[in-house]
């Protein structure tokens, strides 16, 4: 590349404001910016005291980073000659510097995509500051003197859609599916891409029909099931819409839970920790869709529904679950029992070697409590805690029953009073109805005492 003339060589250089990563440039929010010509020979001592001197700062503990035209989001560190040399030959006529120090603030770039939403995007572009010089990089052109509008619109732009790979999703009559479901998956895709609602006129396993939810539209499409077979194909696709600016504007995509779970599957994959807040905004960035709290939570679960099975199928391993501890373990005690309907009721599990401790080296006393259980089938968790030698706690038994009732407390106490024997204990507890009478039943009321803890705040209140 030609070296550029002596002195015609411009450092925008920005500080006191804070660099933001947009997807193909950087932008600088806030802060100030001044400009400083050098030469290809200028070294970058003379640089630093050229713009100390335009800033009115000082020349300690400032560093300094740039860009390159064919790199415009990548910061390179500016601390020697060898660096001031690539600054001038890796851009044309100017280039832009982003100085930090103890005085100004940080310039390490913030995401757009993690911190902000696209609405607080808008706002930063709109400001006016006088270090702003935007979007040059994406024009790769001469700064313009119409910068604020210009900012506006390509923030606005600030890339396409994931959505729009979807967009020739459905394509053609004669298209076919492996399943109804599919087919629905797939409209649902192709609906985002092409930013319009759908209602369903028809929708059975073996025959599909939807068009488009604005009045007067002539879009739809139609499936049917080839003969008895799960597989349908595509009958009728009219791929016009006919929507005026308005219907554009104020369509809002729809956002439903299964859908977004299926654009998410992979997403939710990777990290299955994602919380319903960073669904949201992901949604919102990628897709440009709206979505609920509750929506982004129900998308979730569908999805760890998809990956581990529904909960409620695993209640089906307990028989073989407390065969297995039994088997594994000699001395434990795993018993379940169920409804008339089948339906699960009552969970105990103390294990052979907790046991055998508890009686050969634990003081004689029992802490028992519940807690609720926060799962789609609620109950709560029952637990005996027992003290060894050294007054810590020792697990001894745990249930999954319902909450705090007589009948569940006394199935738990008598199958607690099983594996102790004959042995005298004394039973700490929060004293609640339902163990009161329990308990006294089981151990006699004479070994029943409070909880301190639970006294205190019982008092408390
Ligand atoms: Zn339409």
């Amino acid at each position: 590349m030609e070296a550029p003339n002596a002195g015609n060589f411009l450092c925008i250089c920005h500080f006191g404001g804070e660099v933001v990563t947009l997807i193909d440039s950087l932008n600088y929010k806030g802060g100030q910016a001044v400009g400083v010509s050098i030469t290809k020979d200028t070294t970058f001592a003379e640089f630093i005291q050229i713009f100390c001197a335009q800033a009115m700062m000082h020349s300690t503990e400032l560093s300094f980073m740039y860009t390159t035209k064919y790199l415009p989001t990548q910061l390179l560190p500016l601390n020697t000659d060898c660096g001031m040399r690539d600054l001038v030959s890796f851009n044309d006529n100017y280039a832009y510097v982003y100085v930090h120090g103890e005085r100004v603030q940080n310039i390490m770039p913030t995401h757009i995509s993690e911190q902000m939403s696209r609405c607080e995007m808008d706002s930063i572009a709109s400001v006016s500051t006088p270090s702003e010089h935007l979007f040059e990089h994406l024009t790769n052109g001469v700064p313009t003197s119409t910068i604020g509008y210009m900012s506006r619109c390509v923030v606005n732009q600030s890339g396409p859609l994931e959505s729009t790979v979807w967009g020739n999703a459905l394509h053609s009559t004669g298209q076919t599916f492996a399943i109804a479901e599919e087919f629905r998956k797939i409209l649902y895709k192709f609906s985002l891409a092409h930013n319009f609602r759908y209602k369903w006129k028809r929708n059975a396993p073996n025959a599909l029909s939807t068009y488009c939810a604005v009045e007067g539209c002539p879009w739809q499409i139609k499936a049917r099931a080839i003969r008895s077979t799960p597989i349908v194909r595509v009958t009728t696709f009219n791929n016009v819409h006919s929507h005026t600016a308005h219907d554009l504007i104020t369509m809002a995509l729809m956002s439903k839970a299964k859908g977004i779970a299926a654009i998410l599957k992979d997403k939710l994959r990777q990290d299955p920790d994602l919380t319903p807040p960073k669904i949201r905004s992901e949604v919102k960035r990628k897709y440009g869709m709206n979505v609920s709290y509750k929506q982004a939570w129900r998308a979730k679960e569908k999805t760890k529904m998809n990956f581990c099975g529904d909960v409620s199928h695993t209640y089906k391993l307990l028989p073989w679950l407390c065969n297995s501890l039994k088997d594994s373990n000699p001395g434990t005690i795993a018993e379940w029992t169920c409804d008339a309907d089948l339906n699960f009721k009552q969970l105990f599990i103390a294990y052979g070697c907790s046991v055998n401790e508890f009686l050969l080296g634990c003081r004689p006393i029992i802490a028992v409590n519940s807690s609720f259980l926060s799962a789609p089938y609620r109950g709560a968790l029952y637990s005996a805690t027992a003290f060894n030698a050294d007054d810590e706690m020792y697990p001894l038994a745990f249930g999954i029953l319902s909450y705090e009732n007589y009948e569940d407390w006394l199935w738990f106490l008598q199958h607690l009073k099983g594996l102790i024997g004959s042995l005298k204990v004394t039973i700490i507890s929060d004293r609640h109805n339902a163990l009161l009478e329990s308990v006294g039943e089981v151990f006699g009321i004479q070994n029943h005492s409070h909880c301190f803890t639970h006294l205190k705040e019982n008092f408390g209140k």
